[in-house]
């Protein structure tokens, strides 16, 4: 028999099993916890025991996804960097004047300074890389506000560790990892009505996943899809 423990954002897989003790594993590559347990385990038990044991699994699951981290970028002439799910060859050309990024259909081209050094080279890439998320989900919340009858009171493009998005209900607002600009915007447009979703209902519960089946029915697949791209490290929890 298989149930689902839900704590808060994390999903426990409870198997009950002949077996005397209980057994909590998280498992790679995407950090999924499972927890054996004797068959009359009751629920409340299985619970209380994993919640206990959050620390870890929490941890174990970072350790995981930065296993999974993409190599180090030097921001060098011909690396290869992702935009919306395409991959670019860098092109970086010096200039005195403005620096900037100008995307072609092969290159992505960095003005920089002569001898601009790396941590610059990266700057000037990831102000560009954020002006590009920004035109987007501001065009994708105003095409959903309407749709999930929700209102954005604001939000944050940021570097996230180990999630895509998350949601402040209160204060409605939601905030989005940078990294997002790597993926294909069908994806990046799931995480957004993932978010909005959160704004109806903060937990991942039944009436949550209706949501999602009502607004975004392929939503299964996308999230599979952003889990499994080796383009980026982080991983939906
Ligand atoms: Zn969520």
């Amino acid at each position: 028999m298989k149930d689902i423990i839900q704590i808060g954002d994390l999903s426990v897989y409870l198997i009950r099993k002949d077996i005397k003790n209980v057994h909590l594993s998280v498992h790679p590559p995407d950090g999924r916890v499972s927890l054996s347990a004797p068959l009359n385990t009751r629920p409340d038990v299985a619970r209380a025991y994993a919640i206990s044991k959050l620390q870890w699994i929490r941890s174990q699951q970072i350790k995981m996804s930065k296993q999974l981290r993409e190599p180090l970028r030097k921001y060098i002439k011909r690396e290869s960097h992702y935009i919306w799910g395409r991959r670019y060859l860098l092109n970086v050309v010096h200039t005195e004047g403005k620096q900037k990024v100008i995307i072609d259909h092969k290159y992505i081209n960095l003005f920089v300074r002569p001898g601009a050094s790396q941590e610059k080279r990266e700057e000037v890439f990831y102000e560009w890389q954020k002006k590009q998320l920004h035109k987007f989900v501001a065009e994708m919340i105003a095409k959903w506000e309407p749709i999930m009858q929700v209102k954005v009171q604001s939000y944050f493009l940021q570097k996230m560790k180990t999630k895509w998005g998350s949601c402040n209900r209160k204060l409605g607002n939601i905030r989005l990892n940078t990294e997002l600009v790597k993926k294909p915007k069908d994806l990046v447009e799931y995480v957004i009505v993932h978010e909005l979703a959160h704004l109806i209902v903060p937990v991942h519960n039944e009436k949550f996943i209706q949501l999602l089946d009502k607004f975004y029915p392929q939503w299964r697949e996308s999230r599979m899809e952003l889990n499994e791209l080796p383009l980026g490290y982080v991983e939906w929890k």
